[in-house]
Order: structure tokens, then C-alpha cells, then sequence
């Protein structure tokens, strides 16, 4: 039977319906799934050798005749064992096999065969254990690279790459080119068939890396191109058109006067509220810049146009932060506003959903709770998000898709992205920047310490705690013993583990202070109750993993202490140290590493050098990657099957100017010639539902 792209894998020879389950684990269901199914490494089984000259221990190709039946033997119960005596020209050689059974009547007397593996032994005595063996007329995976593939129970690598193989050999040929020649021109892209056929089984190296050269830039391009279509797309549809009454009845309800940066801001988002189509736009701002004001008068406009809002926060903490701040300010002024977390049920929740699709709350704030079926609006006009990193274009536009019209879209973020990798994660919003701090804040003043500080350090918080002041101090782990899972250059060190360390604390350095303790492993309620109690004063010392990085608003803190320092990006510490200097005191980041390496020493003082994110932002990049900013983030982009946004910087900018350059030439990919690339685009984001509908 001959094979297209379309044909299913249950049609390929060996796959029952067992089988086909298991590969559907693994996404696979077509011939066409099997070919973008990139391997995850390679093994080199190229090299060969005869049995006297074989290395040992080193894997290689030897070519080898049975010299005599094998014998089978069981050495235990269900342990089978088979011994056969190859041999070349050169010598004879043992080869031994585990509970390959079968093996004894396969390996036929006198035929000759390609075994792979690695020798043992000298002289007469040479051996090999489970050598891969091939009648050398039929080779498949010997004398190659072969693909080596992520894999799931009841998928075994052979059992892949011989489906895959097959594919390759039948229908590589299919593989339509969907890159325009011109393109492939000028950033030197190997064809699609060339890069389908070596990228699972190349000639050599070189075939590899042009063949995996061609596959990132594709996947790259095709990534930039959605991203902007989705914009584009938005830039035509029709949205909502806000009135715009007088500002300084907004300016009315406010405690303070809104800095340049946030009048600024709030001035962009007016002209996008008032042009007709949905505003789609994110709001960049460092820590405590302010953007919480800026959802105020998003809100605050919705409400005065009789349109209603919704403010979406990461956790219950930071949306009752929120609640707490905007429902008595936009009270004020009438507006209506609820609190949608997962903590509201039952009666509560119910009102809630009715006052909602009634119209009559103006501004609910929650968290994902807000994306719960029950929850329907009447007249949804603004979607905002906060801390954006965590939540996904996927979730944006599924609350989005509440309202009938497309409502306008805020998204803030405090965590400052440099130009390339933005392009790439909110390539589908338009930026505005809070580049000011509202004033009498204190820049924080940060030391880089080593060890033997600690003493003054712990002396430093008792003394500011004297002043009425309070402390975090965040540490890399929960339990003792436990990685963060980072690279570790330092393995020397234990990591201060939270648990362990706040009682250390309590009981030893600070028996006289309130020590309270929060991290990940614990339940939101709990985590949420030792929050609330930092908030109030009610807890001196707060010991903590990083899930305080988030937004959390406590005035009265004013001293960061990071512990194995070294092992944070210079982003995330500076995310940290934002907790601090957000009131009227002096504060203090106080970095702890016991690292002797200059370099980590070197890239720590960055921070206190400078207070500005973007700058950090930019270093960070410059010194680890970009991995920081994707890592362990959720950026609900699409899944990327070969590209690897933290390693493949080079080709992601050629990527992202080539497709801005087709993207004037030919803004929707509306042109026959791009009709396969338009295809391939919407295929990437088919996860998504259908975002280009
Ligand atoms: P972030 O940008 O990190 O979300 P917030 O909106 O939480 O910052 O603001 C941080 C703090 O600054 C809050 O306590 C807020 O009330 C205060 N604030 C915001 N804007 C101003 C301003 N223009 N003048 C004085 N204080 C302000
Ligand atoms: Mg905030």
C-alpha cells in the first residue's frame, strides 16, 4: 500500500490498535505527524572497525558471521539468556543477549550480520552485551546517525524511528515546500524535503545542522508570522468606542497626583479606547511604577461608557490586594465592584454570577476563577490581566470570548522583556512603557555579601526591625537537601532550605522576633493566611521560596535578604527586590552568596548598580540567554517542536526580520504563493482553538 501525509498510523506495518494508542500519547496520528516529530538527539553508529582493531568500550559497527548456532540458556527464573560466536577476518568475538529469546533461532548459522555496540575483552576473549544486530544485506540502523526520539510507555526508540524510517523513505517527497524561494534564498534554507529527510536520518553532520537550520528558521518565522497576524487582524476588526469624559474626574477619586509616565500611558490607552477597534495593548512597568492606576482608569472609562470590566490577577492574594485598593477608590465614583476568587462559593458565588450578567457590577476582580463556564457578562468592555508572564494567549482569549464584542485588552507586566524576545511573546499587543517611579521612593540601596557577614547581616534586621520596620528573606529550596533543579555550579553549597532555615531562625537568631514561613509546596489558604499576617504586622521575619515574586503590596517592609543568591537571574532578583521600597522608608536588598566565582560576584553588582529593570533585563540576556524569560515561565505560545526560544537567538531575529519583511509585501499572507505558509501558521496555533477565525 502506498503512504501519503494524510495516511493514519495504524496503517503502518506493526501498528495495532495498541500501538497506535500509545503513539497518540505522543501526538502522533498521521504519517505527516510522524515526520515533524523531530528526534531530541542523535546517535553516531557510523563508525566500524574489525574485531581485532575494535576500541574498547567505544560503541562501533562490526561486520560479523555466525560461526556457530546459538545457544540459549536460563539462568534465573524468566531470564533468558543467548550466547553466540561471531567472527571477521580478523578474530572471533562473543556476543551475549538478555531475554532476546528469540535471537537463537534469528541468528542463522553462517549469515552475516552488522552488530553494533561496545567491545569488551582482549584477544580471544572479546565480547559484546546486546549489540543491535542487522542481516548486513537489510541494514536500517546501523552504519548511521540514528534519530533518538522523546518517547512513552509502550513506544520503544526502534519501534519510532523504524515507523519514522519508512515514512521518510515513502513520502518525504510529499512534503510540500511552504517557504517562499526567494526566502529560502537569501537565508540560505535547505529545501523542505531535504530538511524532513536529515533531520531524522542525516547523511552526516553538516546535513544535520543545514537541515536543522532550516526547520528552526521555519518554525520562527512561522511563530512571528501568527503573532503579527493576530494582530493584524485586530487592527481591522471592530471594536468598542469609549466616550472620553473629562480626566480630572478620574484624577478626582486618586490619593496622589499620577506620575508623567502613568499620565502618558493612560493617554495611549485613551486613544486606543476611542479609535474603534479593540485595544490590545500591554503595559511594561518595573515594580511598583504604578499599574495598578492605570487599571483604575481602565475600569473607571468601561463604567462610565456603561461597559463592564474584568481584572484577572495570578493569585487569590494579589486580586484581593487589588479589590482592597480599587473598591473603595472607584466607589467613588460609583462604580460597582466584586471579588471573583476560588475561596467565593455557594451563595456568594451565585449573587456574584448574577450581578455579573445582569450588569449590575461594573468591575469584577479575580482570578482564574473568572474563566469558570458559570461566569457571563453583560456587557464586558475591558479585559485586563496583571503580571501577564503567568497567564497565556490561550487564556486571553478565552475571557475574552465572554464578551459579544471583542472587548479592549490590558495586559501588565512588570517583568521588563528586551525588544527581540517581546516581539516574540506579546508580538499580537502594542507596548506602552511606565518608565518612572512616583516620587520620594528611595532607590533600594543593594549590597552583594559573603559569608562572613552573616552575623551583621542578622544584627541589621534586628535593628531595623527596633525601628518598626519588616524583613523578608527568600531562599532558593523548600526542604533541606533539595536542588532548585538549576545548574549548579556551586554543588558545595547547601541550599538555605526554607523550612529547616526559618526555624534555625526562630529558635536560634531570632527567638525574640515573629518568624512566619511560605512557599510553594504549601496550600493557597496557607500560604494566603501567612501573607495577610505579614500585611497586618503581624509577623517580623518572613522567611520564603520565590512565590513571593509576584506583586504582593507591604508598604512597611524594607528589607530583602536573598540567600544563595548566586543562583537567582539578575531579573527574578530584581523582581524580588521590588518587594522592598514601596513605602516611605529607606530600604535595603541585601544579596547572600557564598560563591568565590568572580563572575557570579561580578554579575550580582549589576544590581547594585542599577535600579532599572530594563537595563537588568537587557544584561541577563547578555550573560545566561534568554532562558530566564521563558525557563520555567508559562508563556502560552504555541509548542514549539525543534526551535528552542532560549538557545536559538541568531536564527530567531533573522526569523523575525524576514517575516516583518514579508509581512509588508503581503500583510494578511492573502497571496496564492503564500497559501501553504498561511496553512503552516495556523497549523502551529491550532492548539489555540482557531485564533484566526
Ligand atoms: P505595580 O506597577 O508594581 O503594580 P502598584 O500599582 O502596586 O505598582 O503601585 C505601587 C505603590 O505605589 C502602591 O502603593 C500605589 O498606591 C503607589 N502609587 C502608584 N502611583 C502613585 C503615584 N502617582 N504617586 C504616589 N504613589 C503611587
Ligand atoms: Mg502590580
Amino acid at each position: 500500500m502506498s503512504l501519503t501525509l494524510k495516511t493514519g498510523v495504524e496503517a503502518l506495518p506493526g501498528v495495532g490498535p495498541a500501538r497506535a494508542k500509545a503513539l497518540a500519547r505522543l501526538g502522533l496520528f498521521t504519517v505527516s505527524d510522524l515526520l515533524g516529530y523531530y528526534p531530541r538527539d542523535y546517535e553516531d553508529r557510523r563508525k566500524s572497525a574489525a574485531v581485532a582493531e575494535a576500541p574498547e568500550g567505544v560503541p562501533v559497527c562490526l561486520t560479523l558471521m555466525v560461526a556457530e548456532p546459538p545457544r540459549l540458556s536460563r539462568i534465573r527464573r524468566g531470564l533468558e539468556l543467548v550466547k553466540v560466536r561471531l567472527v571477521d577476518d580478523t578474530g572471533s568475538i562473543t556476543a551475549t543477549f538478555f531475554n532476546q529469546g528469540y535471537l537463537k533461532d534469528a541468528l542463522r548459522t553462517g549469515e552475516t550480520y552488522v552488530c553494533f555496540g561496545g567491545v569488551e575483552g582482549q584477544g580471544n576473549r572479546r565480547q559484546m552485551t546486546n549489540p543491535v544486530c542487522e542481516r548486513a544485506d537489510k541494514v536500517r540502523f546501523t552504519g548511521r546517525i540514528l534519530p533518538v526520539y522523546a518517547l512513552t510507555h509502550g513506544v520503544s526508540n526502534n519501534l519510532l524511528a523504524g515507523l519514522t524510517l519508512r515514512c521518510v523513505e515513502e513520502c518525504a517527497g510529499q512534503v510540500e515546500e511552504s517557504l517562499p524561494q526567494d526566502l529560502r534564498q537569501e537565508h540560505n534554507l535547505a529545501e523542505a524535503e531535504f530538511a524532513v529527510r536529515n533531520v531524522h536520518f542525516p547523511t552526516d553532520e553538516e546535513a544535520l545542522a543545514v537541515a536543522r537550520r532550516r526547520l528552526i528558521f521555519e518554525e520562527l518565522f512561522y511563530l512571528t508570522c501568527g503573532m503579527a497576524l493576530l494582530r493584524t487582524r485586530r487592527d481591522k476588526a471592530a471594536g468598542l468606542t469609549f466616550r472620553l469624559p473629562p480626566e480630572e474626574d478620574f484624577f478626582k477619586l486618586l490619593p496622589f497626583s499620577l506620575t508623567g509616565a502613568q499620565r502618558r500611558v493612560m493617554a495611549e490607552m485613551a486613544a486606543d479606547f476611542s479609535a474603534g477597534a479593540p485595544m490590545n495593548r500591554l503595559v511594561q512597568g518595573d515594580v511598583g511604577s504604578g499599574k495598578t492606576m492605570l487599571a483604575a482608569y481602565g475600569a473607571w472609562l468601561a463604567a462610565r461608557n456603561g461597559y463592564q470590566c474584568a481584572l484577572m490577577a495570578p493569585t487569590e492574594l494579589l486580586a484581593e490586594q487589588h479589590f482592597r485598593t480599587l473598591a473603595p477608590l472607584l466607589a467613588k465614583a460609583g462604580v460597582r465592584v466584586g471579588l471573583l476568587t476560588g475561596a467565593v462559593k455557594g451563595k456568594s458565588r451565585k449573587e456574584l454570577y448574577a450581578a455579573l450578567e445582569t450588569g449590575t457590577m461594573d468591575l469584577v476582580i479575580g482570578t482564574h476563577a473568572l474563566l469558570s463556564e458559570g461566569v457571563h457578562f453583560a456587557r464586558l468592555g475591558l479585559l485586563v490581566t496583571d503580571e501577564q508572564h503567568r497567564f497565556g494567549v490561550a487564556q486571553r482569549a478565552a475571557l475574552s470570548a465572554k464578551a459579544k464584542t471583542p472587548p479592549h485588552v490590558l495586559v501588565m507586566s512588570a517583568t521588563p522583556i528586551p525588544r527581540t524576545l517581546a516581539l516574540i511573546i506579546y508580538g499580537d499587543l502594542d507596548v506602552s512603557v511606565v518608565d518612572e517611579l512616583p516620587p520620594g521612593r528611595s532607590p533600594v540601596d543593594t549590597f552583594v555579601v559573603g559569608e562572613d557577614k552573616r552575623q551583621r547581616m542578622y544584627n541589621f534586621v534586628r535593628k531595623l526591625v527596633g525601628e518598626g520596620r519588616q524583613a523578608y528573606i527568600v531562599c532558593p529550596a523548600v526542604e533541606e537537601g533539595e536542588s532548585d533543579g538549576a545548574e549548579n555550579p556551586s554543588a558545595a553549597i547547601p541550599l538555605k532550605a526554607a523550612v529547616t532555615y526559618a526555624e534555625t531562625l526562630q529558635t536560634q537568631v531570632f527567638p525574640d522576633l515573629r518568624v512566619g514561613l511560605v512557599h510553594g509546596k504549601m496550600k493557597s489558604k496557607e500560604k494566603d493566611a501567612v501573607m495577610t499576617a505579614f500585611a497586618a504586622g503581624e509577623l517580623d521575619v518572613l522567611v520564603s521560596t520565590t512565590v513571593i515574586e509576584v506583586g504582593v503590596d507591604v508598604p512597611n517592609a524594607a528589607l530583602m535578604i536573598v540567600e544563595n543568591a548566586d543562583r537567582f537571574g539578575l531579573s527574578q532578583l530584581h523582581q524580588l527586590r521590588g518587594r522592598v521600597g514601596r513605602g516611605k522608608h529607606q530600604s535595603y536588598c541585601v544579596l547572600v552568596t557564598a560563591t568565590r566565582s568572580q563572575d557570579s560576584r561580578e554579575r550580582l553588582r549589576v544590581l547594585s548598580k542599577t535600579n532599572d529593570g530594563f537595563k537588568i533585563a537587557e544584561e541577563d540576556l547578555r550573560l545566561r540567554g534568554p532562558g530566564d524569560f521563558f525557563g520555567s515561565r508559562q508563556h502560552g505560545l504555541p509548542q514549539l517542536g525543534i526551535a528552542d526560544l532560549a538557545g536559538d537567538m541568531r536564527v530567531l531575529k533573522e526569523a523575525q526580520t524576514a517575516a516583518e519583511a514579508l509581512l509588508r509585501a503581503d500583510p494578511g499572507l492573502t497571496r496564492p504563493e503564500h497559501a501553504r505558509l498561511l496553512a503552516r501558521v495556523r497549523q502551529l496555533f491550532s492548539d489555540h482553538g482557531d485564533m484566526f477565525n
